[in-house]
């Protein structure tokens, strides 16, 4: 473990507060939730393009996985972009067949956000019919935690991504959406809420890698007066940002650099008291919040 430059402070009052917890009962020290996250794995069988070992990510996972064993989450979320493109459906289904069913062998229950590149060439249904999953964009709740998976895979003027009919720096969340969003935030009972997006939600409006309209969707959070975190992948790098009293966890994609030392995976760990405390592997930075 890493302990990531800004977190080093919140971390270590992170650990006297559960140090201080333990003298009076050991259940507290005991997550709520227990999450595996991984993203941008890209899994295609290509060339190395630039720094992304297309290859190399399948090998990567099976690591995580292992780690993942021992660990036993409740579930794991692959965070986007699970494939990369290829020239063809039947190519590209084939590539979401062998990772998905890697990715399968984890321990505990998937979720699967949309990343762009996993309907480049596929529909939304074809992609989730093969990983076997209800909807693009839900809710679920564990041990009084609600989890939020966000698809922010729609073009501007509300068509979903499909069959390379869209450009990728044009990510949208739709009214539609943003009702649902703003109504599942209001109908949980739950004290915390986290949340799964794969383009980023903190950064300008007008920002490449950004979901064009992420500041009416972070205001519809922020309103919530609950949503602890928000994680996503997109990027490839690490990065971090609170705004609004929610945190913005950028995560690194498993696809970059040669080797395992270039792997990034992490777990999630939501405490009680809601003290969050994500342990980064390899490439992952750490954090925890009290
Ligand atoms: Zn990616």
């Amino acid at each position: 473990m890493k302990l990531h430059p800004h977190s080093r402070r919140s971390f270590l009052m992170g650990s006297s507060t559960l140090i201080l917890a333990s003298g009076t009962s050991s259940a507290q020290n005991t997550p709520l939730v227990r999450a595996g996250l991984v993203t941008d794995l890209h899994h295609a069988d290509k060339e190395t393009r630039g720094s992304r070992h297309y290859r190399e990510s399948l090998r990567k996972l099976e690591e995580a996985g292992k780690l993942f064993s021992r660990y036993e989450p409740d579930f794991i979320v692959e965070l986007g972009d699970i494939i990369d493109a290829a020239e063809d459906v039947e190519t590209e289904l084939a590539y979401l067949g062998t990772v998905h069913k890697a990715f399968s062998r984890l321990p505990g229950e998937k979720h699967y956000v949309l990343g762009n590149h996993c309907v480049d060439t596929l529909t939304k249904s074809e992609f989730l019919g093969i990983v076997g999953q209800d909807r693009s964009f839900y809710s679920f709740d564990r041990n009084g935690v609600h989890f939020i998976i966000l698809d922010s895979c729609f073009r501007s003027d509300g068509e979903p991504y499909q069959r390379k009919n869209f450009q990728w720096t044009d990510a949208n969340i739709p009214e539609a959406e943003l009702d649902w969003l703003e109504k599942d935030l209001q109908s949980t009972s739950a004290e915390q809420v986290i949340v799964f997006a794969h383009q980023r939600l903190d950064l300008e409006d007008s920002e490449n890698h950004t979901v064009n309209n992420a500041s009416e969707v972070r205001s519809i959070l922020e309103k919530a007066g609950k949503v602890r975190a928000v994680f996503q992948g997109h990027s490839h790098k690490n990065d971090h940002n609170e705004t609004g009293g929610i945190h913005y966890v950028t995560l690194v994609a498993m696809v970059e650099g040669s080797g395992a030392e270039n792997n990034g995976y992490s777990t999630l760990e939501v405490f009680a008291d809601g003290s969050l405390r994500i342990d980064g592997h390899r490439n992952q930075d750490d954090y925890a919040w009290t």
